[in-house]
């Protein structure tokens, strides 16, 4: 099995190479040449193991080349060591709604699950063994504290966090900013969480300044970030032992709601997978009309999905347009030449088949969270309260799993503004935020950037 680019099917990639370089060369984003297909005795088979166990076998179909499958189980045993729970995640009801709760790890968002096998696996495909990795990372919030817990003093390896100035919220930014690892970077950004991404790509397609500091990403659009997220969408199958399972999963760079189209690639029976977007709703629209037209970002109290550039949104389009990577480029031409592009009636009808799409504005997504902590006595973070309203909106589903993507502590002062309740850290929250913050503001100008990352590692 190989890699190839959704703008260039001929080009043939390893694991470790599309791990190591995150975006295809000429832009494109990775896939996979084959997706496994379980059968029903094989997911009869899977259901019986723990997460750890199922994580390891799913992972696996997509990196065996590289990783046995005994270095990956001791692998995945170390990344989740740190959890809260032993089964890494945990589903629970909330009135008919199932909830999975994917913040026990410690950084407090779902974006751990991935980036603690990914800090492990730098090590393990001995990435940063000869040379010094840069590694540049664009953050809505939550990736940065992940990647900064995942990566925080590993050798030979400098991590660069691009957040957009005043744009996410101080418990995100502190969890980033108190670190004080000499080999992590905190950059603001004097722009959007589109802008950084923008910033990102731009640094990956110059081949020149790429190599000249072996720079690598971790990223939404890095594949291994999408391959451990498909876990839990088999786990909640097994757990909830449901058929016709749907999903609600609040959305912005379209990276963890497409784990979930490939695990049904792999022989879930998921039914319907629901984007649930803020007023950032470039998703919403394009899946029901099937316009792409990113918006001036607006600010939100669901920070981490403030994007109107979803990324990963091109690694469906590959397969809605029936894998032709010619009409994937053209599309992308027209988007940054035109400012948008159009599918026509059969795509968005394919898209629909597999996809609901719904907007939730801010004042909704706060009578939620009040709602659900008046009749339930739970608290929900304002992103999974998104998750909640966009389930509650698309009537006929059943057995609804909504995605918990972060603890509500992370956003503190809107959860005092629905329920007037104080929050306390959890306990497993590793960091601690009342320490000295230290970052670096910058223009919203790639080549400031640069400049900035060549003299940190002169
Ligand atoms: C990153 C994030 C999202 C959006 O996930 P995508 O993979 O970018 O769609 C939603 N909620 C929270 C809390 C996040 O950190």
């Amino acid at each position: 099995m190989n890699y190839f680019s959704t703008r260039d099917k001929s080009l043939k990639f390893s694991f470790k190479d599309i791990f190591l370089r995150g975006l295809a060369p000429g832009g494109g984003l990775f896939l996979p040449s084959e997706i496994k297909k379980f059968n029903k005795e094989e997911l009869n088979n899977l259901s019986k193991l723990n997460y750890k166990g199922l994580a390891t076998e799913i992972i696996f179909n997509f990196c065996k080349e590289e990783v046995s499958k005994n270095e990956l189980k001791s692998l995945i045993e170390k990344s989740y060591s740190g959890f809260k729970n032993k089964e890494v995640v945990n589903l629970k009801n909330i009135g008919d709604i199932n909830l999975l709760e994917l913040y026990n790890g410690p950084t407090l968002a779902f974006k751990d699950i991935a980036m603690q096998v990914i800090g492990n696996l730098y090590d393990h495909l001995k990435i940063a063994k000869e040379k010094t990795v840069n590694i540049v990372v664009a953050t809505s919030g939550d990736t940065g504290s992940a990647a900064i817990a995942a990566l925080n003093n590993r050798e030979n390896i400098n991590l660069f966090v691009l957040h957009p100035h005043n744009k996410i919220s101080s418990v995100q930014r502190k969890i980033m900013t108190t670190i004080g690892s000499s080999n992590i970077y905190n950059i603001a950004v004097r722009g959007t969480f589109d802008d950084c991404q923008k910033i990102v790509k731009e640094l990956f397609n110059d081949n020149k300044f790429r190599s000249k500091i072996n720079m690598s990403g971790v990223n939404s659009i890095n594949w291994a970030r999408i391959v451990c997220q498909i876990v839990y969408y088999f786990y909640s199958y097994f757990r909830l032992k449901k058929d016709d399972i749907s999903f609600s999963v609040p959305t912005g760079n379209f990276g963890d709601i497409y784990a979930g189209y490939i695990a049904k690639k792999m022989g879930l029976p998921i039914n319907k997978l629901i984007v649930a977007t803020n007023e950032n709703d470039i998703l919403q629209r394009v899946i029901n009309t099937g316009e792409y037209k990113p918006k001036k970002v607006k600010s939100s109290i669901s920070p981490s999905m403030d994007i109107q550039v979803a990324s990963n949104f091109e690694r469906l389009l590959f397969y809605i347009v029936g894998e032709d990577d010619q009409r994937v480029s053209l599309l992308m031409d027209l988007l940054s030449k035109e400012g948008f592009f159009k599918l026509d009636q059969s795509e968005i009808e394919k898209i629909k088949k597999d996809f609901e799409a719904v907007k939730i504005n801010d004042e909704v997504t706060q009578t939620i969270i009040k709602n659900i902590n008046d009749e339930f006595k739970f608290i929900l973070d304002p992103h999974t309260a998104t998750g909640f309203g966009a389930a509650k909106k698309i009537k006929g589903l059943e057995n609804i799993v909504v995605l918990g993507t972060a603890h509500p502590f992370k956003f503190s002062d809107t959860i005092k503004k629905a329920t007037g309740k104080n929050l306390e850290a959890p306990s497993h929250l590793k960091m601690d935020v009342d320490k000295k913050e230290k970052f670096d503001i910058i223009e919203n100008s790639s080549s400031q950037v640069k400049n900035y990352i060549l003299n940190k590692i002169k």
